[in-house]
């Protein structure tokens, strides 16, 4: 009998003397996991029905991705993917990372399961276009405390996962069921809600990893540029999708190659990540510099009153990525930015995610008259309305429904003329 017939066998059987705790609980079964949790761990053999009863985690609990070694490899990966869908899909509110002892991925190498997959007859072509990859991967995965540490850090950072989703990272012993923790989630997260940092902003609680540091140099928000985009012009197809995502348009496609504009390029890795051919990685600079618009010598009430225009508080955070605030986009408007790739290249706004700030850029330009054309591509679409612009017969209708628009709107422009403790005007 093979594996497949013995484990068809069983299923039939199984399928006959299902348990009632099974087919009974079948209409009211939930995929949304109760403990509102995502546990990402090892494939390993040994964790199969131990991790989870060690937990005390039942059916319908939480979510359980697994890999070999519990990692995370670049930014939208699979597991990130899973954590996506987990968190905006299935409502999860925290996320372990859990490692084990002994894990055999820390015995792994490159060289090893290259030379392995040769002797398969994995063909070198194939092989070449994941080798990098492979070693950066099982390289430095040297042991399993460690992994678990940088994975908690890798999700932490990742720009697509919530700031406040506490991320705790664990290690399970697998002979004995032992839990130990390394990274409590909890102490990572700030004490300042959201809505204090919306409106005053502050110290960004993560360096997403994008090259970008937003540091408070006194008044100024300055953020720090340490990375660059460098195509492999061996492997670039010239498809364009860099050059349509790129947010400061360093990306050029000439001669069916890219090309990046180093001096135009703000190290967001967007383009890395969206290559269908890996042809481009992120390099470290070797001097990193800094971006930033000094809006000390405008005066504030000029900032202030194009961003109340824009129904946007002058210190509140536009872009969560990159913790840039809607003075310093002001600012930069009144300095002669036009567009939001330039608003992109002077201020570093929008390196991140790229898709909440859009909106807030281009209500700023409106606001101080400006429709920029729209660039070739995909980089953004038009203004998308706000409650501010709700018809009325759309308000009378729908506030039967349970909608409170004159409420938002009352509290919104609360929100947009507040002046924070300490502001001069
Ligand atoms: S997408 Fe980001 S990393 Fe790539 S060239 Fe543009 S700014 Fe640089
Ligand atoms: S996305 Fe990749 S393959 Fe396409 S043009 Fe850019 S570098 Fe070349
Ligand atoms: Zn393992």
């Amino acid at each position: 009998m093979t594996a497949l017939e013995q484990m068809l066998a069983v299923n039939q059987d199984f399928v006959q003397n299902v348990s009632e705790d099974f087919t009974l609980a079948a209409e009211t079964v939930s995929k949304v996991p109760r403990k509102k949790l995502a546990i990402l761990t090892c494939m390993d053999t040994r964790l199969v029905e131990f991790l989870e009863p060690a937990l005390g985690i039942k059916r319908e609990d939480a979510v359980v991705i697994k890999n070999a070694g519990n990692t995370v490899t670049s930014s939208f990966e699979a597991t990130i993917r899973s954590l996506l869908i987990a968190i905006f899909e299935l409502g999860i509110q925290e996320i372990m990372v859990i490692g084990h002892e002994d894990c055999g991925v820390a015995h792994s190498t490159a060289q090893e399961i290259i030379r392995k997959m040769c002797r398969r007859g994995i063909s070198y072509d194939a092989i070449k276009m994941i080798k990098d990859e492979l070693e950066t991967w099982l390289d430095n995965f040297h042991h399993p405390h460690e992994n678990v540490c940088q994975v908690v850090e890798k999700i932490k950072n990742n720009p697509l996962i919530p700031m406040d989703v506490p991320i705790h990272g664990l290690i399970f012993e697998p002979h004995t069921g032992q839990i130990s923790t390394l990274v409590n989630g909890y102490q990572e997260l700030t004490d300042s809600s959201l809505l204090q940092s919306l409106i005053r902003g502050g110290e960004p609680k993560r360096d997403r990893g994008l090259g970008l540091v937003n540091k408070k140099g006194g008044e100024k928000s300055m953020k720090l540029i340490s990375l660059k985009a460098v195509v492999d012009r061996d492997k670039c197809i010239g498809c364009s999708i860099c050059s349509k995502i790129c947010p400061s348009l360093a990306i050029a496609i000439t001669e069916k190659k890219a090309n990046v504009k180093e001096s135009d390029c703000r190290g967001c890795g967007g383009c890395e990540q969206r290559c269908p051919v890996y042809a481009i990685k992120m390099v470290k600079l070797a001097e990193p510099y800094t971006v930033s618009v000094d809006i000390s010598d405008i005066p504030y009430d000029q900032i202030a009153s194009l961003c109340v225009k824009a129904k946007l508080n002058p210190e509140q955070i536009i872009c969560y990525c990159t913790t840039t605030r809607a003075e310093e986009v002001a600012g930069a408007i009144l300095k002669g930015a036009r567009t939001p790739e330039e608003l992109s290249r002077d201020t570093g706004i929008r390196m991140g995610c790229k898709v909440e700030c859009i909106q807030p850029i281009l209500r700023l330009l409106k606001a101080a008259d400006i429709v920029p054309e729209r660039p070739k591509g995909y980089q953004w679409y038009g203004l998308t309305p706000t409650i501010w612009d709700i018809p009325e017969n759309v308000k009378a209708k729908y506030n039967e429904r349970g909608f409170y628009f004159e409420e938002d709107i009352k509290l919104l422009d609360k929100v947009a003329n507040a002046k924070p403790e300490g502001r001069k005007s």
